[in-house]
């Protein structure tokens, strides 16, 4: 197969991983694309269409539906035919062929002067090591057919920006000038080719999973790649790092077999040691700091959705905007009352959301949170509404977050090192289970089924199990924190 025409995400395959390349070549069907991977897909579609209306004279190569595979021989044509005509021109997808390569160039501009400018589109809000690469590699095919680009751009999300609404992105993108970066590795692009050519003849890498599994891009290979787990897999050690991968490499696959004294972070020591003994661990210092908070209690989780390409006046790319709260309130009495909001989808969510938190939080009392999430929110909310300032941050001013508190506190061995409240969860209060929700059972997957909300196109049916669903979750949420209380504190 040695000479066998590469795309430029075919080397930036092989730049992860030799074995990533080999298995897309020889067995694609053994990848598995997971839902993050999805999302990471439809934002880079989203993005690439924003990026069009920035330049209205373009000139689409190939279909409109981005998910509908080109015809290639049909695409490199019609570039060059377009690329053979006289003045300015901008084409979006323009596809060259060079020295066993092929590219599509999200933009590429030719000016009055005939000089090139082209330009990479990322929904990242950042130039990453490997963008220098994919950069590269379509210089020197450009360059190899006749184009010389003047100037080399990555156009990524600027998450500074505040969309004024109306449509206008003007200032959504950070344009990156990556010219004087890319010049000195064009020479090195033959070699790539050469070597990827050599990877896709050659038999499998004999390559182990490691940290290039999930950097730059999560491969789609790990669960063919990742041996079974043993029932406490020591790839799950809190914090991972070098200390793991380097367990991993000596073959210690289960937390219980790895030698005492081996680990010196004190929470993974932790994990160990508790793992090993077969037996959870509960300290006593967070019932004295929990014990000398007062009444009413109350217990709030935030759902939230975020945007790379803004949809709502005054907010910014990837902003967490809080749709959904949950709020359950224990009086000393033994009372527990729930209660909640739920956004519609029809509009900005956050005026309603912060007015009726502020509503359901009284004045006084903890109110218990797990991360520093909701806390953060607030803080945007007061900024966002300053008639509302007062009151979002003295319901700030009183959160107790938990997580902490159980993580120097608490561990159990299923917990897998995590103290997610979804692990921790089954250990305390096994009634409760978030696998018996319905297709919300995570933060993603909300955000997932508030979009659902948000599209007219939503019937009325799905729409009423989208909220009665998200409305379930969220409760949980709340719900398990009641109990984890309880628990840290010994009342149960
Ligand atoms: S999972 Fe890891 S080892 Fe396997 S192909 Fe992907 S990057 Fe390579």
């Amino acid at each position: 197969m040695a000479g066998q025409l590469l795309s430029k995400s075919k080397i930036l395959s092989g730049w992860q991983c030799h074995k990533r390349l080999w298995l897309e070549l020889h067995e694609p069907d053994k990848a598995i694309e997971t839902p993050s991977m999805r999302r990471a897909f439809a934002i880079g579609h989203e993005v690439g269409r924003v990026v069009t209306q920035l330049f209205p004279d373009g000139i689409l190569i190939g279909p409109e539906d981005p998910d509908e595979l080109p015809d290639l021989d049909a695409a490199l044509d019609e570039t060059r035919e377009r690329l053979a005509g006289p003045g300015p021109l901008t084409l979006f997808e323009a596809t060259l062929q060079y020295g066993g390569v092929l590219v599509r160039c999200d933009v590429l501009v030719r000016d009055a002067l005939g000089d090139i400018r082209l330009v990479e589109v990322k929904a990242s809000t950042k130039v990453k090591p490997v963008n220098y690469i994919d950069c590269a590699v379509q210089t020197w095919v450009l360059a190899g057919a006749g184009l010389h680009p003047v100037r080399v751009e990555l156009a990524h999300i600027d998450n500074q920006f505040v969309y004024a609404g109306n449509g206008d992105y003007a200032g959504l993108f950070a344009f990156e000038d990556l010219t004087d970066r890319v010049a000195p590795m064009l020479e090195n692009v033959p070699d790539w080719v050469h070597l990827y050519q050599e990877v896709i003849a050659g038999p499998m890498p004999p390559i182990e999973v490691g940290p290039q599994c999930r950097n730059p891009f999560d491969c789609p290979f790990l669960a063919h790649c990742r041996p079974e787990d043993p029932p406490y897999p020591t790839r799950l050690l809190p914090g991972g790092g070098k200390a793991v991968w380097q367990l991993l490499a000596d073959g210690v696959e289960d937390i219980r077999d790895i030698p005492p004294g081996r680990l010196t972070s004190e929470i993974q020591e932790r994990v160990r040691r508790v793992t090993a003994a077969g037996q959870a661990e509960l300290r006593p210092d967070a019932a004295a700091l929990l014990g000398t908070l007062g009444w009413p209690r109350y217990f709030l989780d935030f759902e939230t959705v975020s945007f790379p390409v803004p949809v709502w006046a005054g907010t910014r790319p990837y902003q967490a905007l809080p749709f959904q709260w949950s709020c359950h309130v224990q009086r000393e009495s033994g009372e527990l009352r729930h209660r909640e909001w739920l956004a519609e989808g029809d509009g900005p969510p956050m005026r309603e959301f912060a007015e009726t938190v502020i509503d359901a939080l009284g004045d006084t009392g903890p109110v218990f949170v797990y991360t520093g999430f909701e806390a953060r929110i607030l803080k945007e909310l007061a900024d966002r509404f300053v008639d509302l300032a007062g009151p979002l941050s003295a319901i700030g001013s009183r959160l107790v977050d938990l997580h902490p508190v159980a993580r120097a506190s608490y561990y159990h061995p299923d917990m897998l090192g995590s103290w997610s409240i979804k692990k921790v969860l089954p250990t305390i209060a096994p009634d409760l289970d978030y696998a018996g929700l319905g297709d919300v059972q995570e933060g993603g997957a909300a955000s997932e089924a508030f979009l659902g909300l948000m599209d007219p196109e939503t019937s009325a049916e799905r729409r009423e199990t989208l909220r009665a669903d998200l409305l379930r979750y969220c409760k949980l949420d709340t719900e398990a924190l009641v109990r984890l209380r309880d628990f840290l504190a010994g009342a149960s």
